[in-house]
């Protein structure tokens, strides 16, 4: 089966970046802006970013900002602050240099089992299993387990199969970098969620699920998932030619980066005094509010988002930080336009960015 697999994967793959020289940097690198990120979205973050930083040793020495820059727009900003951290270890603990031994990649942050089997063996062919989405859906399949994937007992299942798999690739001369990387794009390509094309699959005449006709069943996930609707709205505050900006604090979404001022108005009224009178109470600046109009839709993470703006038709008092923010590590300052083309934002942040001018003369379409 290992070696049927590798030919077609040998004849299909994508022609990918990280793929024409899988050193273990670039495979990190490649792997952790690949957790929830589509592979088109993450090609041209990817070449941009090893471009920028093409070591450990210059990632580490970024300022935390320029990181987040780079990453502005892929989402999930917790992977850029731990890449940036583990660059940081490498360099004082590795020299520099990624390590090559399994226990010294699994202690780096944001690295767990499947990005330190998927490193090492892209990277170097050792061999190690891995289990993502799509291999977990491809060998829930091929070994038909039908138990729900939310259990640890399946979970476990599913690494035994999955190192079977790369045992009996090394058996059969197949590199197990080769075979983890065939198992991911067969998930990706062939092996899909719906309508699973099982008649072009290279590994069909042992996949146990298509012989019992219960591949689309497959793999059992007994947790729904459950999606919060909520409500936010985005101030623009303007004085001077300057907005009024604040960097998110360590334990918000989108901390490191910063944003217009934004509150959560899901469960009370979203009226010009309410939202007024919470921006004095965090900045000290009275405004007078007026709505836009636009409202944009949106979904992070678990939330369904609907995010109203408002713009200050008039700015009184001096900026001064509640000591609420300050205990947060939350800034607040004044940036230019030309301040906000720079500045790491939020995604949501450089969509209002990208039509401020029209925002700002609003009510608009
Ligand atoms: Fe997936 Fe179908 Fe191939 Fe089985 S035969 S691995 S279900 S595509």
């Amino acid at each position: 089966m290992t070696t049927a697999l590798a030919e077609w994967f040998a004849n299909s793959q994508r022609d990918l970046p990280w793929r024409r020289r899988p050193e273990p940097y670039r495979v990190w690198v490649s792997e952790i802006m690949l957790q929830q990120t589509q592979v088109a979205t993450v090609v041209p973050y990817f070449e941009r970013f090893v471009d920028r930083f093409p070591t450990p040793s210059s990632l580490a020495a970024a300022d935390e900002a320029e990181v987040l820059k780079h990453w502005e727009g892929l989402g999930y900003y917790r992977r850029a602050r731990s890449i940036h951290a583990a660059a940081k270890v490498i360099c004082d603990r590795h020299e520099g240099v990624f390590p090559t031994d399994f226990d010294s990649v699994l202690a780096l942050p944001g690295i767990g089992r499947y990005t330190a089997g998927a490193i090492l063996s892209i990277a170097l062919n050792q061999s190690h299993p891995i289990l993502e989405g799509n291999t977990i859906r491809v060998h829930s399949r091929l070994f038909a387990v039908t138990d729900d994937i939310g259990q640890a007992s399946t979970q476990k299942r599913l690494w035994e199969c999955a190192d079977q798999v790369v045992r009996q690739a090394t058996r059969s001369g197949v590199p197990p970098g080769t075979i983890n990387q065939a198992l991911m794009e067969l998930g990706a390509s062939l092996c899909r969620v719906k309508q699973p094309a099982c008649d072009d699959c290279p590994v069909a005449k042992w996949c146990s699920a298509r012989e019992r006709g219960i591949a689309e069943s497959l793999p059992r996930n007994d947790r729904k998932s459950k999606f919060e609707s909520r409500r936010e709205a985005v101030l623009l505050v303007e004085r001077r030619g300057k907005w009024l900006v604040r960097r998110c604090g360590a334990d918000e979404r989108w901390a490191g980066l910063w944003d217009f001022p934004r509150f959560d108005v899901t469960h009370a009224p979203c009226d010009a005094s309410r939202l007024s009178a919470e921006l004095e109470q965090r900045c000290g600046l009275r405004v007078s509010l007026l709505d836009t109009g636009w409202s944009h839709r949106h979904a992070v993470t678990r939330f369904r988002i609907e995010l109203g703006c408002w713009r200050a038709t008039q700015v009184d008092g001096r900026l001064r930080v509640s000591a609420e923010d300050r205990s947060r590590q939350v800034e607040w300052s004044w940036a230019t336009r030309g301040d906000l083309e720079d500045l790491p934002l939020s995604a949501t942040g450089r969509i209002v960015v990208n039509r401020l001018e029209r925002l700002a003369d609003s009510p608009c379409d």
